[in-house]
């Protein structure tokens, strides 16, 4: 069976044919292609086809697929167990590992996704606090949890509604939204709703809606204000932490959240999620404390082996700055490539991930910097992309993923399929 034909079928089964929206290729046109195997940096179709994959399943194969090492960990606990449900040594060994890498990272529990990392997260900045507002950036996702899946509302400053279906406006209040990269709007919003925030969460590097890389000053700013207010900082890492650097964007930046999410890579392409952070903070949470949390498949030893030797090895080959590097030097080959046939977009990087985005003299830092028009040349790009044969995460606000796996010799070949795209699309 083909993809199309497949397709047709999954859409008498699941709403929209998907497990996932993007997934669907809603906003890039064409039917959806089925994969039915991967490996390093390349996907088969059913067809046959192979692709260069710079989605990566949307970050969570930082080495790239079915490395060896993690398939060696993942077949040899195959052997032993698959869920215990009960007391292990396999989380255990994660979580340690972990600690060392991440300062603040006093204590943490493993879910099983990034939304229910974050979801937990919150609830525990409210029992802290005993207050129920939540402060988000619009721009910054959090996954699909109810109280975030919130847009800025016209009302109150800050105050937000909900942006999906199905979500109440009750619940929508209790969250504040507010603008990215604008201190004056966020001083605002917090002096608005004195003693009632509980806490501010951000993705530190913005990556879920294009990459709205910030500058430092600003994420300065957000996390001293809100200390100074007894508000908490939660910062969600679940697509930067342990990609950016082992500490991730908190590394980076040299700030200490209160708490922290991950999720993606520290599972090494199996479902992890993890939230953490101050010591006072994570006591409160059950058994040892009054916040509820639980989960039947939490810690699952699969996940939990083939991330600790995903990023062990990570350590070992000293990966992220092998990533950076080999990022920057696609991207920079690729801007030059857009301007020789005239494309009207530009790529940016941060680390290992990139953004293909309008062309624009100034960095692109908020959702209406983004030029509307983005979403048709995207478009053409990613559909002569496909036929080149590489895939690129199916929407212009995606960011794309570089792995380990993406050597230079790949990544020339991925340049020159660009290239040919870009020609025939713009040229
Ligand atoms: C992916 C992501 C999530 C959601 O994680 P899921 O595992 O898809 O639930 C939350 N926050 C950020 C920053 C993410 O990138």
């Amino acid at each position: 069976m083909n993809s199309q034909e497949l397709f047709a079928r999954s859409q008498q089964v699941s709403p929209g044919g998907v497990h996932s929206p993007v997934r669907a290729f809603k906003s890039v046109g064409g039917t959806p292609i089925f994969f039915s195997s991967a490996e390093g940096a390349y996907l088969t179709s059913v067809e046959g086809k192979k692709y260069i994959d710079f989605c990566q399943s949307f970050g969570p194969n930082i080495l790239g697929h079915r490395d060896p090492d993690v398939q060696k960990s993942v077949l040899e606990i195959l052997d032993k167990a698959w869920s215990f449900g009960a007391c292990e040594p396999y989380s255990l060994e994660l979580a340690e590992w972990m600690k060392e890498q991440v300062p603040f990272l006093d204590k943490l529990r493993f879910v099983s996704s990034g939304t229910e990392a974050v979801m937990s997260a919150l609830r525990v900045a409210r029992a802290a606090t005993g207050r129920d507002k939540i402060l988000k950036f619009d721009g910054c996702y959090h996954g699909h949890v109810d109280s975030l899946l919130v847009k800025a509302g016209s009302g109150l400053a800050g105050e937000a509604s909900s942006d999906s279906a199905g979500v109440s406006e009750q619940t929508a209040h209790q969250t504040l939204v507010t603008a990215l990269d604008d201190e004056e709007a966020y001083l605002k919003t917090l002096n608005d709703h004195k003693d009632q925030i509980a806490a501010v969460i951000l993705e530190p590097l913005p990556a879920n809606f294009g990459l709205l890389a910030q500058r430092k000053e600003f994420i300065d700013f957000v996390v001293n204000e809100a200390k100074q207010r007894g508000i908490l900082v939660i910062f969600d890492e679940v697509i930067s932490g342990f990609r950016m650097a082992f500490g991730g964007m908190a590394e980076l930046l040299d700030i200490k959240p209160d708490l922290v999410t991950y999720g993606k890579v520290i599972g090494g392409g199996f479902p992890v999620g993890c939230y953490g952070g101050r010591e006072d903070l994570m006591n409160l949470v059950a058994p040892a404390g009054r916040v509820y949390q639980a989960g039947t498949l939490s810690a699952n030893p699969v996940g939990m082996v083939a991330g600790l030797t995903t990023l062990k090895k990570m350590k070992e080959v000293q990966g992220h700055k092998f990533l950076k590097e080999r990022t920057e030097r696609m991207t920079s080959r690729l801007n030059e490539i857009f301007q020789a046939h005239q494309v009207p977009m530009q790529v940016s990087s941060q680390g290992s991930l990139f953004w293909i985005h309008p062309k624009s003299d100034k960095p692109i830092r908020r959702v209406d910097q983004i030029p509307t028009q983005h979403g048709e040349n995207f478009k053409k790009f990613f559909s002569e992309c496909l036929n080149e044969g590489v895939y690129l995460a199916p929407s212009g606000y995606e960011v794309g993923f570089l792995s380990l796996a993406h050597t230079d010799e790949i990544i020339d070949s991925a340049l020159e399929k660009f290239s040919n795209a870009a020609k025939k699309v713009f040229g």
